[in-house]
């Protein structure tokens, strides 16, 4: 089984979810740029302060501050790795090849219409950063984290117009990553629609 894993697709297309059961059934361990961004707002950091307008907009934290940030985590970082949300644009690809070999870049294919639907009926855990949607996935109690009890919650980049320009900056900056890692022969393109488990059958599979 492959041993670094690149999550690759728009915002909502199933990263986090699937990237999450990789981990709790192979062991792989998670490093989330969302997750480490939305943990630095939370604590009021120098890199929270700087990047959360970006955020907020639907636009993408400068290079040099995610690069800067993921060095030391990838660094630390050893056995079975999914980076999911990193890299986004060509240079932090480029910064991450210097670093380490990526065995697979795992592209999830899902359409406009049914991102902003996920996107803007998710739900996201503070605590343990687990996701949610109101319909295909609701927690077993309303509001609350099934799996730490916390209270649920709507990120603020998750309403229907910063969307609208999270997909447009992922089109134009995060897209030429398939070709990137095509390029490379380490493309995978798995299509997320289905349920979570039939998508999670297809991921498997594709990361033999
Ligand atoms: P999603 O994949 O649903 O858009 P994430 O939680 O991965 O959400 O990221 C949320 C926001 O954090 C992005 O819209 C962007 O502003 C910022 N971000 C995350 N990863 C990166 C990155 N590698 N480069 C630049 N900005 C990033
Ligand atoms: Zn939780």
């Amino acid at each position: 089984m492959k041993s670094t894993i690149v999550l690759l697709g728009p915002p909502g297309s199933g990263k986090g979810t699937q990237g999450e059961k990789l981990c709790s059934e192979f062991g792989y361990v998670k490093l989330s740029t969302g997750d480490m961004l939305r943990e630095a707002v939370k604590n009021g950091t120098e890199l929270g302060k700087k990047a959360k307008e970006y955020m907020d907009a639907g636009a993408l934290v400068p290079n040099d501050l995610i690069i800067g940030m993921m060095k030391e985590k990838i660094a630390a970082a050893d056995g079975k790795v999914i980076l999911d949300g990193f890299p986004r644009t060509i240079e932090q690809a480029d910064a991450l090849g210097e670093q380490m070999d990526v065995d697979i870049a795992l592209n999830l294919d899902v359409d406009d219409g049914e991102l902003v639907k996920r996107i803007t009926m998710r739900r996201s855990c503070p605590s343990c950063n687990a996701v949610y949607h109101l319909l295909y996935n609701a927690p077993k109690n309303e509001g609350v984290c099934d799996k730490c009890g916390a209270k649920l919650y709507q990120r603020d980049d998750d309403t229907e117009e910063t969307v609208l320009n999270r997909l447009k900056t992922y089109r134009e900056k995060t897209m030429p990553l398939i070709g990137y890692y095509e390029g490379k022969g380490k493309l995978v393109t798995v299509e997320g629609v289905g349920s979570i488990d039939e998508i999670f059958e297809k991921v498997k599979k594709a990361i033999q």
